[in-house]
C-alpha cells in the first residue's frame, strides 16, 4: 500500500545521499515530490528515476541558505501540485574540519549558514502552506552534537546539528497548534557522498587524536548505514503511522553513539 498517497514534498539536499534515497522513497509512496538541491548538483538524475518508477518530481536548483530561492521554491511546488504537505529540511555539509583556532569566521559562518539557517528557512516559508490542514517536517540532525562529541575539528558542524535540535524542538511546540509535526533523525555514519566535499586541513592531521573505535564498527551490523534505512525512517515520520509523535528525536545509528 502507499502511505502518501496525494502527498506533496518538498525534500532539500535531494541530488545525492540520504535526500536523495528519501525523495524516491516518498515517491514510490505516492508523495509527488519537489528536489531541492544546489545548482552544481542538479537532481536531475533523481527525477528520472522516479518517474521512471511511475512518480511525479520537479528540480529546483536553490541554495538552502538564500532566503528568497528557499521561499520560491516552496511556491512553485505549491502553484505546481496546490498544496504542500511533508518537508525534508536535509540538505547539509561538514564544512571546513579544523582545531577552533585554525577555524576562519567565514568557514564557522558557511557551515551554520547551510545546516542552520537553512533549516529554519525551510519551516519558515512552508509554514504559511501547511498551517490551514496540517502536515509534517523531518529536519536531519546527526549523532554528532547531540549524542557524540568525537568528531574532532567538527566544532562548526557539531554546533550546527546542536542547533537544528533545539530548532526542531521549539518549531514542533509552535506549530502543534496547526497540526504541523517536526521531527528530527539523528544519524550516525551513513554511506553517502558527503565527505567527498568536507576539507581537512592540516593542521588537524598533525594532532593526531586517537580514535576510540575503529571507524565503521557500529556494534549493530559492523558498518555505516545506508541511505535506504534512513529513508525508511523519514518515511514513517513523513507518514500517518506517526500521527501523535512530535517534537522528538530518533537516532538511527547502529548504536555507534552509545560506544
Ligand atoms: P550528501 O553530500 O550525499 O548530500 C547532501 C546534499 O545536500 C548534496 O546533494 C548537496 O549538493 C546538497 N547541499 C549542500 N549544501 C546545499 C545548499 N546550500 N543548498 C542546497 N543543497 C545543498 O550528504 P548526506 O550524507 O546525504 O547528508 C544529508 C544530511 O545528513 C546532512 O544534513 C548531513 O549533515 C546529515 N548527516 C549525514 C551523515 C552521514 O554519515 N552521511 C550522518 C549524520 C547526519
Amino acid at each position: 500500500a502507499q502511505w502518501l498517497k496525494d502527498r506533496v514534498a518538498v525534500v532539500t539536499g535531494a541530488g545525492s545521499g540520504i535526500g536523495k534515497a528519501a525523495a524516491i522513497r516518498l515517491a514510490e509512496h505516492g508523495a509527488r515530490v519537489c528536489l531541492v538541491d544546489l545548482t552544481e548538483r542538479r537532481a536531475g538524475d533523481v527525477k528520472r528515476d522516479i518517474e521512471a518508477a511511475g512518480g511525479e518530481a520537479i528540480v529546483v536548483d536553490t541554495d538552502v541558505s538564500d532566503p528568497a530561492r528557499v521561499q520560491a521554491a516552496i511556491e512553485q511546488t505549491v502553484r505546481t501540485w496546490g498544496k504542500l504537505d511533508i518537508v525534508f529540511a536535509n540538505a547539509g555539509i561538514n564544512g571546513i574540519v579544523t582545531p577552533i583556532e585554525d577555524m576562519s569566521p567565514e568557514e564557522w559562518d558557511h557551515t551554520l549558514t547551510t545546516n542552520l539557517k537553512g533549516t529554519f528557512l525551510a519551516v519558515k516559508f512552508a509554514i504559511p502552506h501547511m498551517k490551514e490542514k496540517g502536515g509534517s517536517i523531518v529536519i536531519t540532525s546527526s549523532i554528532n552534537g547531540n549524542r557524540k562529541f568525537s568528531g574532532f575539528g567538527m566544532s562548526a558542524y557539531s554546533t550546527s546539528k546542536a542547533g537544528q535540535m533545539a530548532f526542531g524542538k521549539m518549531a514542533a511546540l509552535e506549530l502543534a497548534r496547526y497540526k504541523i509535526r517536526v521531527n528530527i533523525i539523528c544519524p550516525g555514519a551513513i554511506k553517502t557522498n558527503i565527505n567527498e566535499n568536507t576539507q581537512q586541513t592540516p593542521e588537524l592531521d598533525k594532532i593526531k587524536i586517537p580514535v576510540n573505535y575503529p571507524e565503521g564498527s557500529q556494534p549493530l551490523e559492523h558498518h555505516a548505514g545506508s541511505p535506504e534505512q534512513v529513508a525508511d525512517l523519514v518515511l514513517f515520520l513523513a507518514s500517518d503511522y506517526s500521527s501523535h509523535i512530535t517534537g522528538t528525536e530518533v537516532f538511527i545509528d547502529g548504536a555507534e553513539s552509545l560506544l
